[in-house]
């Protein structure tokens, strides 16, 4: 028996449904299209978190710029600024953690509390890449996913003190008491740094070992800071004048710091000189060497090592195994990579500035 009603009621029950199946797929399909060519791909690419010791330094804004411009496209890059306190680092990592996060790229603020980075990393299961300040080498041992990307703090020394030893030998008047002496000033990075305490030592070690005798009239910290280096070098000559015949600084920006107390002092004009070494070769460490008052600097590369310390977060990121064919650059003792330093003065000034100035 045909019922009119029972039919009509099939066929609303039945298009409600088709439509609700209909919509309800439409809005699923159009939602996950959306998120699968936006948020999906997105969350696709390896999350990097990555923590320097302090934004507000020189060389490290480079190293920062550069590990930013080799992860673009590639990987969601989370950047944050320790201010100079490890306990802030230490709680920046946790969150790391916390949003867990593929690989960790950590400039440690005390390179001595890497340590405990790793047993909270090692715990997670997250790769680290340390780099800038180098773990001791007992912690780098704790764990195969520990990596340091930097450079040799002994070479950086040794080129310095090979710059300032062949203007003494080519420049007699730089000894101004002709007794045959190098009197210098040193102004020192951060205690405990291993750049600050390599650099001291061998930069002396290269004087000498071209066969000039050295005599250090003072030594200070200026925790790599331009301004503090000012202030260190204000005192020196404060206490020393022009007994003072060459100053070393363990960067640029401490360079560039001292030779603003020594423009004051009437140096850098009317004949009057002193020769002053740093390292880093920044911009404006570049810009004092082409003005004539820093004698040199040592290229530090902020470029290579912001590219090798992405290249490597990002492999192991992937959960690959690191290889010089997938990061770009040798790994020593399976750990290890080294980016050269390359002595810079008026000789190859033009040559470094195109390589440090170009994006
Ligand atoms: C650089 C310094 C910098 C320090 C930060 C050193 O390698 O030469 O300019 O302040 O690293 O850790």
């Amino acid at each position: 028996m045909f019922n009119k009603k029972k039919f009509w009621i099939a066929v609303v029950s039945l298009v409600l449904a088709i439509s609700l199946v209909l919509t309800g797929c439409g809005k699923k399909s159009s939602s996950s299209g959306e998120s699968s060519s936006g948020t999906t791909s997105e969350e696709k690419k390896p999350y990097i978190g990555v923590a320097i010791y302090k934004f507000d330094d020189t060389f490290m804004t480079g190293v920062r710029n550069a590990i930013a411009k080799e992860g673009q496209g590639k990987a969601k890059l989370d950047f944050v600024d320790s201010q100079n306190s490890q306990s802030t680092q230490n709680d920046k990592i946790d969150l790391f953690i916390t949003k867990k996060v593929d690989a960790l790229a950590i400039n440690p603020v005390d390179r001595t509390a890497a340590g405990v980075l790793i047993d909270k990393a090692k715990q997670a299961n997250i790769p680290v890449v340390f780099f800038n300040r180098e773990p001791l080498p007992e912690d780098m041992k704790k764990w195969d996913k520990v990596y340091y990307v930097g450079a040799k703090a002994e070479q950086s020394g040794t080129l310095q003190g090979e710059i300032m030893a062949e203007y003494w030998k080519s420049h007699p008047e730089a000894d101004k008491n002709h007794n045959g002496i190098m009197e210098y000033v040193m102004i020192t990075g951060e205690p405990g740094h291993q750049d600050a305490i390599l650099r001291t030592e061998y930069s002396i070690k290269a004087v000498e070992a071209a066969g000039i005798k050295v005599k250090c009239l003072a030594q200070d910290t200026a925790m790599w800071d331009r301004v503090k280096g000012q202030e260190k070098m204000q005192a020196f000559l404060a206490s020393f004048g022009d007994k003072i015949e060459a100053v070393f600084c363990n960067n640029d920006d401490m360079a560039l710091g001292a030779i603003e107390a020594l423009k004051a002092a009437g140096y850098f004009k009317n004949g009057k000189y002193i020769p002053v070494v740093g390292v880093d070769a920044t911009t404006p460490g570049l810009q004092a060497l082409e003005e004539g008052t820093l004698l040199g600097t040592v290229l530090n590369d902020a470029k290579a090592q912001g590219k090798a310390t992405f290249n490597l977060a990002y492999v192991l990121a992937k959960g690959e195994k690191p290889t010089k064919e997938n990061v770009g650059f040798d790994i020593t003792d399976g750990k290890y990579i080294w980016v050269p330093y390359q002595k810079v003065t008026k000789d190859n000034l033009e040559e470094m500035k195109k390589y440090v100035n170009e994006q």
